[in-house]
């Protein structure tokens, strides 16, 4: 007998919660189901974008066995017999063993085949269906890579065979490059975190579901590039697809863009905003009409390409002049480093190679949410050639208030803020201040001379809004080494305006 359990149709989000599943499917199995198949039918309603089965049976003990697959109303949609107790399909990706695509509303079915009940044994099984609607948030990893605060390095703009990522293959001919090679290059350079932004396309996310649980010491974030005709912006969070065609029906602005983003909880960051548009390179510089730069959350202050040229993360197509316009215009905005890597290279000292530059986090946990909400936080400091070991900390205080890099304090006139420079592994560079809030310090500048150094600088408030911020700069042209993000003196508590 099959019991039949509707539980509501709520939206379960499958991740870091024990939701309630929408339905669950119960029943037994004895011996006279013993080399025979049984399909369980429920209907999957309509709008749904994924579907989540976790299947459980008792009567291991007793060598019995249920093998699990699932048909939707037209086909088998996956087989994983008995080597996966839950699986995932959505329009983008599905667990291996199963196709991702539309999911049809109408009757599907568990398929359960039964290779061996014994006489008189039976089995009782429990499948927990979970339907999701809407844009997809749950991610690649179903719990935290690590728990508990601290530094989380990254790199969130890298490219694939699923765009235009290419590397040498077995027989030395240049191949569009497989995604696990940037993932062996992210594991080599020590990464904590990673999104694969190929250009306009959600298609890398069924080869990223699969490679999860392989590089379980990396916390995958989906991503894409919204490669537009007037400029580009990598979107971390949803897995699901979002319009690109900026102009056209659908999507005539990037206000619709951003409010697709925005409902499926994820981050907009305009991507190398210095490059040159033109025949030289396609929109990449960044030209769209009326940005509304309150719902744009990071910018690429720091493109692995354009390290190559003199000045480094200063050079003439350097996306900081672009990002510090903004902060003067009275945005908050996080700024935050991408290699654009194209080859799944990973060269400790080349830039474009995957993580360098490095988004370095100050997050909550490495876990999906935590991660982005420290990267809208501003908690960032970007590392522009991707040590494993530097750190660039920044504590300001005043009359009982502390503020991290991206947060807001008071400093009415008059008063005293202290500014303390935490930098590990940098010996022999300095700290240099920058931002209008710089000229309010007792200093612009303080020498590190070994490698765990904390400089301290005086601010005096003059109760006027303000951004300071601390790089760390080094070698024989004082490059920036690090570019922290600011502090904001008197500036509205929430990031955005
Ligand atoms: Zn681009
Ligand atoms: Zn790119």
């Amino acid at each position: 007998m099959v019991l039949l359990a509707m539980a509501g149709m709520a939206i379960a989000p499958l991740v870091y919660a024990d939701p309630a599943p929408s339905l669950t499917l119960t029943g037994a199995m004895t011996h006279a189901d013993h080399q025979t198949y049984r399909e369980v039918p429920f209907r999957v309603p309509a709008g749904t974008t994924r579907l989540t089965v976790e299947f459980t049976y008792a009567g291991k003990d007793q060598k019995s066995v249920i093998d699990l697959g699932i048909r939707d109303p037209q086909r088998l949609r996956g087989w994983s017999g008995g080597n996966k107790q839950s699986f995932t399909i959505s329009e983008a990706e599905a667990t291996p063993s199963y196709l991702p695509g539309p999911l049809p509303a109408g009757t599907w079915k568990l398929v359960l085949g039964v290779p061996n009940l014994r006489a008189g044994a039976e089995a009782r099984y429990t499948a927990r269906v979970y339907f999701e609607h809407g844009p997809s948030f749950a991610g690649f990893n179903a719990a935290p890579v690590k728990a508990g605060p601290g530094w989380y390095r990254g790199d969130l703009h890298m490219h694939t065979a699923h765009s235009d990522g290419s590397c040498l293959s077995q027989r030395g001919a240049r191949v569009p490059c497989p995604v696990f090679k940037t993932l062996e290059a992210a594991h080599a350079r020590g990464l904590d975190f990673i999104a694969v932004t190929d250009h306009n396309t959600a298609s890398q996310n069924d080869a990223l579901r699969e490679l999860a649980p392989y590089f379980d010491d990396l916390l995958l974030i989906p991503g894409r590039e919204i490669t537009t005709f007037q400029g580009h912006a990598n979107v971390w969070g949803p897995a699901s697809p979002i319009d690109f065609q900026l102009g056209s029906a659908r999507a005539p602005t990037l206000a619709t863009i951003q409010a697709e983003v925005e409902k499926a909880g994820g981050l907009i960051s305009i991507n190398h905003p210095g490059q040159p548009s033109g025949e030289s390179c396609m929109g990449c510089g960044w030209s769209v009409k009326d940005t509304d730069f309150s719902r744009i959350q990071a910018i690429e202050a720091v493109n692995g390409g354009s390290l190559w040229l003199p000045g480094g993360a200063e050079s003439g197509l350097s996306g900081i002049p672009f990002w510090e316009a903004r902060l003067n215009a009275g945005f908050r905005i996080t700024a935050v480093g991408g290699s654009d890597n194209h080859d799944a290279g990973f060269d400790p000292a080349r830039p474009a190679s995957v993580g360098y530059p490095t988004t370095v986090v100050h997050a909550k946990a490495l876990s999906q949410p935590a991660i982005l909400a420290g990267i809208r936080a501003g908690h960032v400091f970007i590392d522009v050639s991707g040590q494993r070991d530097r750190l660039l900390e920044v504590t300001a205080t005043a009359s009982g208030q502390t503020a991290e890099m991206g947060d807001a304090l008071a400093a009415p006139k008059g008063e005293a803020v202290t500014l303390r420079v935490h930098v590990t592994h940098a010996a022999g560079a300095v700290v240099r201040l920058a931002g209008d809030g710089a000229k309010l310090a007792d200093r612009a500048e303080a020498p590190l001379a070994g490698d765990d150094e904390t400089a301290t600088f005086r601010l005096t408030g003059d109760g006027r809004r303000h951004w300071v911020r601390a790089d760390v700069r080094g070698g024989s042209e004082g490059r920036i080494w690090m570019l922290g993000n600011p502090v904001y003196l008197n500036a509205p508590a929430a990031p955005g305006g």
